[in-house]
């Protein structure tokens, strides 16, 4: 069976005994994150099923927006768009960027992607397209707490996200669970 089949079997076998049923649930209220945060973290296989328990999130309680290694580019970089409906559009007050140790974002280089894409036949005029763009993301990403640091500052330094947003830095143990406090967004 492919994963593919394998996911749509299984949705079937879910749909039939749902373990929890949520059709009466009120569908605007349920949109909006009940603790008005909204999350910055990585894709990390890791963290899934395990960082919301380890915060105590359930269900309706946050934005959850995951990149590689959360890393925001540019002042109007896709993290930040979603930020912006966060804010201006969920009610949300309080942003937290999550980095976890071990981040496999800091041994990508622009040079092993570069690499791993013309392997996968993908030509020289399309690399050289992002280049730029790529260097700077990709070999910006040396040390996740540093990472987190400085996403921290620009989302703060950002025009477009209001003063009065609180926005905390935190890196994650994807072993044991532990959360570090980086920056105290209150502070
Ligand atoms: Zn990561």
């Amino acid at each position: 069976m492919s994963v593919l089949e394998e996911i749509l079997k299984t949705n079937e076998n879910f749909c039939k005994n749902p373990p929890v049923d949520y059709s009466g649930e009120d569908h605007h209220e349920s949109k909006l994150p009940k603790k008005h945060l909204a999350i910055v973290t990585c894709m990390d296989t890791r963290l899934v099923d395990f960082l919301e328990p380890a915060l105590g999130l359930k269900r309706g309680d946050a934005k959850i927006i995951k990149t590689a290694g959360n890393v925001i580019v540019d002042v109007f970089d896709s993290t930040i768009r979603s930020l912006l409906v966060c804010i201006y559009e969920l009610g949300v007050k309080e942003i937290a960027i999550i980095g976890h140790y071990e981040c496999g974002m800091a041994k990508t280089t622009s040079e092993s992607l570069t690499k791993a894409m013309l392997e996968h036949g993908i030509s020289h005029d399309a690399i050289k397209m992002i280049s730029k763009d790529l260097k700077e993301w990709a070999d910006g990403f040396q040390k996740p707490e540093e990472n987190v640091a400085k996403v921290v500052e620009d989302i703060k330094n950002n025009p477009l996200i209001p003063k009065d947003i609180a926005v905390h830095g935190l890196m994650f143990h994807p072993r044991d669970g532990k959360l570090d406090l980086i920056v105290d967004g209150y502070k």
